[in-house]
């Protein structure tokens, strides 16, 4: 939580006097969306980023009142449920508008929405071309105040960014026909970092907030510190004599004899299969490789060369242990992938305990949940137990 929060402060400090919107979509990167956002707020962001509705409704049953965006697509019918929970919808077409402006009207009240431009990112969004044309229609309609407007950036992470200045130029021209809308916002983690003159009224950073750099061509021009840490522990050591297998498919044998750690996280925590007989752990300190195939629960290490490696030694997957480090990016690029889809694929049954200053301060888990004063009650020890044992 505290690398979190200086995250958020740095990154805030980037943004030329904008405000921050964090990024909490996804479960926040996998982080956990509650605690993520409560802190991210508490260190100074101004509103919410989510996808989708129900992404929007957990924060808001979780008691958290400030604007949330949800910046993906939804439909007219989830008109009533925006409503109902104070969301803000994106606004790409005029079908929804009109869905918003009736439910709005009905109840007497003023919805803010904001217009999402699609400037070649051809993924979501209103084109340049029409998109002046919605923004003044909605001017006129009773009871939707167009707060926002914003676009979203093909390659602001590539080194080349003559893309990212051509979508801005466009962005700009639209924003121009729509000077009344208060808030414009285009920038993510990459543009914040490397093009921080784009920051406009709002920035919306996500990777960044999380400690993790969006691509090896971003500036590392921010010391943002890594937020999670996964881990496990040794729940059981197996000797094995040269030539026996281990795991689904018998892919690796043992060379010599042996000792095998049994690490109970699988693919279906989001420990990738694709690290099956490539990734490593950390025990001890030192590297351990990961040996036969990672099966949906479990994966096996090779701890043969860990000095008196021990039942419950604790296993970094990801994160930092003594001298050693395996980051995000190191088990992405071995997967081929990027550091978001290792963050976000941390699946629900891995046990979310948040830290400040050293201390468990609230802990999430499939089957419940503790908050700061009911966590700082409960001792560490339990606190600490996973809900299987060994579990990661
Ligand atoms: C996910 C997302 C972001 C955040 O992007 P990062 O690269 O994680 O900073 C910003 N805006 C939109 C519309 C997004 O979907």
């Amino acid at each position: 939580m505290d690398a979190l929060a200086d995250n958020v402060r740095l990154l805030k400090s980037r943004a030329n006097g904008a405000a921050l919107l964090a990024v909490v979509k996804a479960n926040a990167y996998g982080h956990g969306a509650v605690a993520v956002a409560r802190a991210a707020l508490a260190a100074g962001a101004d509103r919410l980023g989510v996808i989708c509705v129900d992404e929007g409704e957990q924060l808001r049953r979780a008691g958290i009142t400030e604007p949330i965006l949800v910046m993906g697509h939804t439909s007219a019918g989830e008109a009533q449920r925006l409503a109902d929970l104070s969301l803000t919808p994106s606004v790409v077409s005029s079908e929804m508008a009109l869905a918003l402006a009736r439910v709005a009207s009905e109840r007497g009240i003023e919805m803010p929405v904001h217009l999402k431009v699609d400037t070649g990112l051809n993924r979501y969004g209103l084109p340049a071309s029409e998109a002046a044309d919605l923004g003044r229609r909605l001017r006129d309609l009773a009871g939707i105040q167009t707060e926002g407007l914003f676009t979203h950036f093909a390659s602001a992470d590539e080194g080349d960014k003559g893309y990212t200045v051509e979508q801005h130029k466009l962005f700009l021209a639209v924003a121009e026909q729509l000077d009344w809308v208060p808030i414009r916002h285009v920038s993510n983690t990459a543009t914040l970092l490397d093009m921080p003159d784009m920051s406009l009224e709002m920035v919306r950073p996500g990777l960044g907030i999380y400690g993790c750099y969006p691509s090896t061509h971003v500036k590392r021009s921010l010391p943002l510190r890594p937020v999670l840490s996964l881990k496990g522990r040794i729940a059981r050591l197996t000797s094995l004599a040269p030539g026996e297998s281990v795991s689904y498919g018998r892919t690796w044998r043992a060379p010599r004899p042996s000792l095998i750690g049994l690490l109970m996280c699988g693919y279906a925590d989001g420990l990738p299969r694709a690290l099956s007989n490539c990734g490593s752990v950390l025990v001890r300190g030192r590297r351990a490789p990961i040996v036969g195939r990672v099966c949906m629960d479990m994966c096996m290490v090779d701890v043969s060369d860990i000095p008196d490696v021990a039942l419950d030694d604790e296993v970094v997957i990801i994160g930092r242990q003594g001298e050693e480090e395996i980051s995000t990016d190191e088990v992405a690029e071995l997967c081929g992938t990027i550091s978001y889809e290792i963050l976000c694929g941390i699946s629900a049954r891995v046990p979310r305990l948040y830290l400040r200053q050293g201390s468990i301060v609230s802990k999430q888990t499939l089957v419940l949940e503790l908050q700061d004063e009911a966590a700082a009650n409960v001792p560490e020890e339990v606190l600490a137990e996973g809900p299987s044992p060994g579990g990661a």
